[in-house]
Formats: C-alpha cells, sequence, structure tokens
C-alpha cells in the first residue's frame, strides 16, 4: 500500500484537481495499491480562521467572507463538469455549509472562539475537499470512499494542535483498513477526542495524517505531493538558487521542517522513522521529477544528482520571525536549577521554546520564542525569579524582537570540524551580526540568530559560500 498525500496547493482548482486525479488513475491502472490524503483546497484554511475571527468580533462581514468560500467550492464543482451527478454533491456540500453557517452565526451571537470552536470550524475545509474530490473521481469511474479521519485519528485535547492518542489509533485505522478494500479519500489535518470533539494536529498537518495511516497499516512508502520538486537546500521563496535534494535522512528532514522548511510538517517524521517508512516528496506539478527520498541513510554511493547530496551541509531553513528572551547575571554561576525552573514556568504557559544558547561562562542563558510570546515570556520568568532578580542573582531579564533563526543543517556536520567556521565568515563577510548561536548535541544543525532585516542576504550568503561552492 501506498499512501499518497496532495496537499492544498496541489489542489488549489479545478484544473489541479483534474490532474491529480489523471496521476492517481496512472497508478490505479498500474494495479497500485493506494489511500489517498487530501489538504483543504488552497487558502481555505486561513479563510476559516480569518471569517470565524470575523464573526467574534460581532462584524457581519464575516457573512460575506463566507459566501465566498461557497463561490469557490460551487465554483470548482462547476468546473468539474460532473454531469448528472453534480445534484448529489451539490446536496452534501450545501449540507456541510450550512452546518458551518450555524457554527459561524454562534460564534457571532456570542462573541467568542474558543480554540475548540476554531478547529470545529477549520475541519470543514478538508472535509468540503474530500467530498468533492471523492465524488468526482466516483464521477470518472473510479471506485472510492470518503473517509473522515477524525473518526479513526484519536487525541487529546489540546485544540489546534492535538497530541496522537496512537494506541487507540493504530487500532482503528488497522480494523478500518481491513473492513475497507476500495480506495480510501481521507481528510489530512483533523482527528477528535475520545468524546469525539473535533481537534486539529496543527497547521501544515495533512502530511502528519498520511505518515500516522501510513505507519498504522504498514504502507511501503508514504508520498507527500506538493508544487516543488522536493526538499530543496533552500526555501526556493527566499533562495533562487536552491535546488531539490535526492536524498535526506529523517533527521535532517525533522531539523529543515523544525526550522521552517514549509515543505513537510516535522512530526510527520516520527511515525514513519518508527516503522522505517520511506517518505517520497514529489510535485504535483511535475511529476518525472524524482522528488525527494525521506530515508533512514541518505543514498549518495547511488549517484548523487547534485553534488551537495554527499555534502557535509545539506540545507538551510530559517524561522523569519522570532524574539529572543535573555536571562543574565553573574549570580546565577553555578546555581542549580534556574534552567529547569525556566523551562517548566514557560512550559506551564505553553509557551515553545524554539532553541536555547547557554554561555559556557552560564551568565545567561537565551531562548528563542515566537513573537507573540516573547513579552508574555518575560513576564512569566519575572514572576518566577522575582526572589533572584531582589537577590541580584538574576540581574536583568530582556526580551529582544525582529531577529531570525537560520538552522544549517547536515547529518555529516557531525565531527566535521570547520564548518561553524565557514558560515561565521560567510556572514562576516556580508557584515551580518550574529545575536546567538547554538548548535544541537547530535551536531546536525548549526542555528544562529540574527536581526530579521538582514534574513535574506544571510541565506543566500551561506547558501552561495557553503552549499553551491564546494568541490
Ligand atoms: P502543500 O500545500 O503541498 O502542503 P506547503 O505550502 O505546505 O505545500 O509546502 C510547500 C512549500 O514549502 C513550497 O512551495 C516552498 O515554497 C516551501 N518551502 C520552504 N522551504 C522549503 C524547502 N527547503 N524545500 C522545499 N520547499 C520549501
Ligand atoms: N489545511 C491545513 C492547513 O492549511 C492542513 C494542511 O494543509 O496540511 O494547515
Ligand atoms: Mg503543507
Amino acid at each position: 500500500m501506498i499512501v499518497m498525500k496532495f496537499g492544498g496547493s496541489s489542489v488549489g482548482n479545478s484544473s489541479r484537481i483534474n490532474s491529480v486525479i489523471s496521476i492517481l488513475q496512472t497508478r490505479i491502472t498500474n494495479k497500485e495499491n493506494i489511500t489517498v490524503v487530501f489538504s483543504a483546497f488552497q487558502t481555505v484554511t486561513d479563510s476559516l480562521i480569518e471569517i470565524g475571527n470575523i464573526a467574534l468580533k460581532r462584524d457581519l462581514n464575516y457573512k460575506i467572507k463566507f459566501e465566498s468560500l461557497e463561490k469557490l467550492h460551487y465554483q470548482i464543482i462547476d468546473e468539474l463538469n460532473l454531469g448528472l451527478d453534480i445534484k448529489v454533491l451539490q446536496k452534501k456540500v450545501a449540507s456541510l455549509f450550512e452546518e458551518l453557517s450555524e457554527i459561524l452565526h454562534g460564534v457571532y451571537l456570542v462573541k467568542e472562539l474558543t480554540p475548540k470552536s476554531l478547529d470545529y470550524i477549520v475541519s470543514f475545509g478538508e472535509q468540503l475537499s474530500c467530498t468533492i474530490i471523492s465524488e468526482s473521481m466516483i464521477n470518472r469511474g473510479i471506485e472510492c470512499e470518503n473517509l473522515n479521519a477524525s473518526k479513526i485519528i484519536k487525541t487529546d485535547n489540546d485544540f489546534g494542535k492535538a497530541r496522537v492518542n496512537f494506541k487507540l489509533t493504530n487500532k482503528n485505522i488497522s480494523k478500518y483498513f481491513k473492513k475497507h478494500k476500495m480506495i480510501q479519500i481521507v481528510t489530512g489535518f483533523i482527528s477528535s477526542t475520545e468524546e469525539n470533539e473535533i481537534t486539529t494536529l496543527g497547521r501544515g498537518g495533512s502530511d502528519y495524517t498520511a505518515a500516522i495511516i501510513g505507519a498504522a497499516i504498514d504502507a511501503d512508502a508514504i508520498e507527500i505531493w506538493t508544487d516543488v520538486d522536493g526538499i530543496l537546500t533552500a526555501d526556493p521563496r527566499k533562495v533562487t538558487d536552491a535546488f531539490s535534494l535526492k536524498s535526506v535522512t529523517y533527521e535532517e528532514a525533522m531539523e529543515l521542517s523544525h526550522f521552517g522548511a514549509k515543505v513537510i510538517y516535522p512530526p510527520t517524521m516520527l511515525p514513519a522513522l518508527e516503522k522505517k517508512i520511506k517518505i517520497i516528496i514529489k510535485n504535483t506539478f511535475n511529476p518525472e521529477c524524482a522528488g525527494t527520498m525521506i530515508v533512514e541513510k541518505s543514498k549518495e554511493e547511488d549517484g548523487a544528482r547534485r553534488k551537495s547530496d554527499g555534502f557535509l551541509v545539506k540545507g538551510i531553513s530559517s524561522i523569519d520571525n522570532v524574539s529572543l528572551i535573555r536571562v543574565q547575571g553573574s549570580g546565577m554561576i553555578g546555581v542549580s536549577g534556574i534552567a529547569s525552573r525556566l523551562f517548566t514556568a514557560l512550559a506551564l504557559h505553553k509557551i515553545n521554546i524554539i532553541l536555547i544558547t547557554q554561555a559556557s561562562s552560564e551568565h545567561s542563558i537565551c531562548l528563542a520564542v515566537l513573537p507573540e510570546h516573547g513579552e508574555k515570556g518575560k513576564t512569566i520568568l519575572k514572576k518566577e525569579f522575582r526572589l533572584e532578580l531582589l537577590d541580584k542573582i538574576i540581574g536583568e531579564i530582556t526580551v529582544e524582537d525582529n531577529l531570525s533563526i537560520i538552522a544549517v543543517v547536515g547529518e555529516k556536520m557531525r565531527h566535521s570540524p570547520g564548518i561553524a567556521g565557514k558560515i561565521f565568515m560567510a556572514l562576516g563577510d556580508n557584515s551580518i551580526n550574529i545575536n546567538a548561536i547554538a548548535q544541537g548535541s547530535s551536531e546536525l544543525n548549526i542555528s544562529l540568530v540574527i536581526s530579521k532585516k538582514d534574513l535574506g542576504k544571510a541565506l543566500n550568503a551561506i547558501h552561495s559560500d557553503i552549499i553551491m561552492r564546494r568541490e
């Protein structure tokens, strides 16, 4: 079995949907067993969040946005030319929109949009896309069934980014797939609690859905179909010379995506790694391109497509906007427990720490967090360490905004001296100042915090000096 996942960019309009169906038709003709996961149509999840937030403000304009969302879906249905069957589909879609409209009306009336109701609202994106796509496949003579993954993927109630209960989920998936032998058209991104309340797996989570299902049914491969030729050496929107990598390891993919390479959602690698199932990233708009394989060991020995496949640095990625919380004070030296209290205090308030650096003098600890967590984090830490601040064990806690993180990633950087030096030289030559540096203990990644205004220049400098220019 191959689990294929098509992202929003692959199903942005009717002609794209038709291209996807052609890709699927070829696989079916080749007698391949497939399960297909779909995201919402491009921009739909963003629109649903926006509409929910407008309704929350008791602004009737939410109805205008809602109507254009309806129009978008009905236009796609029209363009798909489904003949007489169109009525069946229109009815299904109308009933989904009716339900959505009622929820939005509720948000408007009570002026409340909880993470729980937002998950419910965004779940309509995937329900709509899968309903429309499965119906058009049936119309083209492909026997398939629509599966709402929230029926089988079970999570905790951390709405917005719920954690999967794998024991229950794996059992549900095996049971379901044993009974349903037809091609399954599966909603990505959505799941539910044990009480059957809709949850989501985090933005970009459809990739994860594919891996969860793939691992549970011991698939031969998980294919992520998107709008680029695989994992590239850098974000193509920021580095024009970026090129596609033949293969990367699960860890490299995890590291690149954790630090901003949107092409794959970071948790996707975990279920696949556990079962050693290869993930292949493919381009819907260039299906002939081999794409990138995510495997246990990258295979430069079978003929690297590009020089970089065997090179120490695989790629660079970035998180464009972060804040740096700095806790410093000479009294901290040798005082145990400061770091652990710091992490606990922030974790209690669900503040995710993206990167940590501690000077060897223990004089200061720097934490990179999302910008919306900067001031909040500072306030929490000031409260947690009020006595230490009074006793001057901690001198000050500050926040610096408008920063970016660059991560330089490659498994072969391990035990290879000189890479950090080359990165600093590339930045130094371009007069780019480094605010903080961190290296994961696995030595898989060197991360640098720089000023946001220097990001484009820094990425291009590192890419051209380290990834492009080598033996
Ligand atoms: P989908 O809709 O298929 O899920 P996404 O927009 O989530 O697609 O991810 C694909 C996008 O990720 C690409 O269009 C590209 O702009 C961006 N991207 C960022 N970094 C990288 C990278 N290192 N390699 C490939 N794509 C990247
Ligand atoms: N539609 C969801 C999102 O936009 C999930 C996904 O695209 O993977 O985040
Ligand atoms: Mg995506």
